[in-house]
């Protein structure tokens, strides 16, 4: 606070809000646009979620290298540095308005207020715990998420146990067991609720096959034991209904349990800025990135959960281009009210899509779409189809829940109506095909 006792405004361009790889591309993005631009970092340091991941698998697209987390993006803080775009860390935001003023909380100078033209939301995603998926037992210390645990080995030098049994085969689940095993603890198995592991095959292989990890497909954790300290766990095998299966009962004496069960995106601040969400938990967005308030746009995990960093930084530099241009009154997006917005539903096998509305479509374009499936399938297409007919199609080898997929449609207006339905079509059911692929290797 100010002297005077007033608390203090500032302006800029364009406000990013996260300095993980999402909110740097963006900034770079806007700020060769020729934009003042401010990232605010609630953390001590940029770099978000890759500060944590020392594993390497980062880069293989963006730079044709394998770094690891803080590599990548040591990468994009180098480029930062020589660059015009200002930092703020240990800043978090703590409101938003639909007028683009952002309130922000530093330890230092207090509580001060950004006036923008245009945001960019790149606040990423936190874990899903324990709480929101009902584990029955009781509730001792040595309960982590695994992202948690990952930060308490990777950056603060703590090792969560000794014995570890791991609730979820998602990639941070997977990279934990890993992990763990080379700091010495002891992992006793990773149990799994679907049928096939829900991460990437490379990291099953890597991380688990390699170094003899048992992983329990179709089961889950039933009982907790401990009081101060989780002293065991029992998991069984699941049904169709995902009901326990009597008699499949596996008794794990462990004093640590991970829980890697999926991300949620960290929206809190969107929606109270009066954007809508969709229903993967994201801010909905046109093909600009666009939230559903004019100048405010969203990229990275705060949009998707996404599988590979290289996507994020595509994704934020597209965002953090479009929205210096709308700072500059150089890209005029119709609003909402004006357009005839075509609304873009996830169909057959589809979980979800980015974008989920396209508000600009007078003559011929491009629109990259970006969604999962929700089951693994083989041998099938992508089939976009509007007014009853398929206005764009593609085959893929095999699709897995896992793996975001990533597709260029160009689109006719006369061929679109109010409503585009993506379908990835079922031919025949091929799962056990794939839970083959899946566990044979590649
Ligand atoms: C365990 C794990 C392993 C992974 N392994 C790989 C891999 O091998 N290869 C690969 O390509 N990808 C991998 N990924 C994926 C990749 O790391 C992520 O997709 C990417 O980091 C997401 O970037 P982001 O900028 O959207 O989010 P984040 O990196 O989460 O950054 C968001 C930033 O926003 C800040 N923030 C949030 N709210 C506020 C606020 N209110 N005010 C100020 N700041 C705020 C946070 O502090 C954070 O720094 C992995 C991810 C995880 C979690």
């Amino acid at each position: 606070m100010s002297a005077n006792n007033e608390i203090k405004e500032i302006q800029y361009d364009v406000v990013v809000i996260g300095g993980g790889p999402a909110g740097l591309a963006a900034a770079l993005k806007a700020d060769q646009e020729g934009c003042s631009v401010l990232v605010l970092e609630r953390d001590n340091e940029l770099g978000g979620i890759l500060q944590q991941c020392i594993h390497n698998g980062f880069g293989l697209k963006h730079f044709k290298e394998e770094l690891t987390g803080p590599e990548y993006a040591q990468r994009f803080i180098d480029m930062i540095g020589q660059s015009n775009v200002k930092i703020m860390l240990k800043s978090m935001v703590i409101n938003l308005t639909p007028n683009k003023i952002v309130s922000v909380i530093n330890s230092k100078t207090g509580l001060f207020h950004v006036k923008t033209k245009a945001i960019i939301l790149a606040m990423g995603c936190r874990e899903r715990t324990r709480g929101a998926i009902n584990i029955p037992g009781s509730r001792p210390a040595g309960i982590f998420p695994a992202g948690q645990a990952q930060r308490f080995i990777n950056m603060e030098g703590y090792i969560p146990g000794h014995r570890v049994l791991i609730l979820g085969s998602g990639d941070i689940g997977m990279i934990m067991a890993r992990r763990c095993i080379l700091e010495g603890m002891k992992v006793l198995a990773v149990s799994e609720v679907l049928p096939y592991p829900s991460g990437l095959k490379r990291n099953q292989v890597q991380c688990l096959d390699d170094y003899g990890i048992p992983l329990y497909l179709r089961h889950t954790i039933i009982d907790i034991r401990g009081k101060e300290r989780v002293e065991g766990a029992t998991i069984a095998e699941i049904d169709e209904k995902w009901r326990p299966i009597p008699g499949t009962e596996k008794h794990f004496d462990c004093d640590t349990i991970l829980f890697s069960v999926g991300l949620i995106p960290e929206n809190e601040l969107s929606a109270t800025a009066g954007c809508d969400i969709a229903n993967n938990g994201g801010p909905n967005v046109n093909e600009y990135l666009q939230t559903t308030i004019p100048g405010i746009f969203a990229c990275g995990n705060v949009l998707q959960v996404h599988d590979l960093v290289d996507w994020v930084t595509e994704e934020a530099e597209q965002a953090g281009k479009n929205a210096a241009l709308y700072a500059k009154k150089e890209l005029l997006i119709p609003t909402l009210e004006t357009c005839r917005s075509v609304t873009i539903k996830p169909g057959t096998n589809v979980g979800y899509t980015v974008p989920e509305r396209i508000d600009d479509l007078t003559s011929e374009k491009v629109i990259k779409f970006s969604y999962r499936v929700k089951n693994p399938r083989s041998n099938i297409r992508t089939q976009i189809i509007s007014k009853g007919k398929v206005i764009y199609s593609r085959r893929h080898k095999f699709v897995l829940p896992s793996e975001m997929i990533n597709i260029n449609a160009k689109l006719n207006p006369e061929d679109v109506g109010d409503e585009i339905t993506v379908n990835v079509t079922e031919k025949k059911q091929t799962i056990n095909i794939i839970e083959k692929t899946m566990l044979e290797g590649d």
